[in-house]
């Protein structure tokens, strides 16, 4: 489908699917962006047995039975990292590698965040430090730029930004494969964004690497990096009972709203944001009527 979703999903794993399932319930389009489904944390369980009715699953047997049931309820899906979210008023638009996707209403299911942001970068957000080459590279024509790779991808964009005419090194524990051999690879797993009100370099294992832009690409992006204003307790998605966000429009569900971190509690709290979703569209579509 071109156009606007009524929905899209951040996170194809049990909160994301069961939501694009109630947001079909409703009749509701909807989109579930998500990294590779054989990356999601549950496909990696040996055994699942604690989900009511479907005891003895292995994590990938049961992503496949969840993934599915939303495909055959009509959810569409595309894979791939959100990197970044524009709020238009009416609509949001995301950010999908070099595609972009809209939709009126945004449901956050992107499990938990694994690993811890690097010294300074916080920090310098926005000033240097990006998690979006095709997003940003452009500004950094004929400078020196640093690719952080911690996603699969990383070297691929690495490659982009070299290819657009960035000075790229590329700094990881492990060699990158798929790496152009024109770029230099600096083994370096311990890491600070140096530079006080705008981004002046890495220090990587202590050696001091210059650069203008610093691109960390992960496999997923905090949640209140996408959406500036989200907000958190304790770390995770402050929700009320309909799932709803303090940002109007934006809902959250599973993991990423606090613990337990179970699939039950994931698929429940997903349903109720498909079905908070869609009964906020449907108020505003009588009201235009
Ligand atoms: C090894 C293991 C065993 C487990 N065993 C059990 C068990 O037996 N029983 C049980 O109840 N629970 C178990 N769990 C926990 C269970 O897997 C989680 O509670 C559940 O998967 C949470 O679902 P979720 O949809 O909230 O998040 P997730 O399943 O984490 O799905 C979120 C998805 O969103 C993707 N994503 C994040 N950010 C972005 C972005 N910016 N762009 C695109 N995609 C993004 C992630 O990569 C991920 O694929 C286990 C977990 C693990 C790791």
């Amino acid at each position: 489908m071109d156009g606007t979703y009524d929905i899209l999903i951040i996170g194809g794993g049990p909160a994301g699917l069961s939501a694009a399932v109630a947001a079909r319930g409703r009749g509701r389009s909807c989109l579930v962006i998500s990294n590779p489904r054989e990356d999601n944390p549950l496909s990696k369980a040996p055994l699942v047995d604690n989900y009511l009715g479907l005891p003895g699953l292995t994590g990938a047997e049961m992503m496949e039975t969840f993934h599915s049931h939303a495909r055959q309820m009509g959810a569409h899906f595309r894979s791939g990292r959100v990197l970044s979210a524009m709020d238009m008023g009416t609509s949001f638009f995301l950010t999908i590698g070099e595609e972009v996707a809209e939709g009126r209403k945004i449901i956050l299911a992107p499990g938990i965040q694994r690993g811890v942001k690097y010294p300074g970068e916080e920090a310098l957000l926005g000033r240097g430090v990006s998690y979006c080459a095709s997003c940003d590279g452009m500004l950094y024509r004929q400078k020196e730029v640093i690719v952080v790779g911690r996603a699969k991808d990383a070297p691929h964009e690495a490659n982009f930004l070299h290819g657009i005419g960035c000075k790229v090194s590329y700094v990881s524990p492990g060699k990158p494969e798929a790496l152009m051999a024109e770029i230099p690879w600096i083994k370096a797993g311990n890491l600070r964004v140096l530079g006080q009100d705008r981004v002046t370099g890495l220090l990587a294992d202590g050696r001091e690497l210059p650069c203008q832009g610093l691109f960390i690409l992960r496999d997923t992006i905090a949640p209140n990096d996408l959406f500036p204003g989200l907000a958190l307790e304790e770390g995770h998605i402050q929700v009320n009972r309909r799932m709803e966000t303090n940002l109007a429009g934006v809902y959250a569900a599973g993991d990423c709203t606090g613990k337990p971190l179970q699939i039950s509690k994931a698929v429940g709290e997903g349903l109720i944001a498909g079905q908070s979703a869609a009964e906020a569209l449907e108020a505003e579509d009588k009201e235009r009527k």
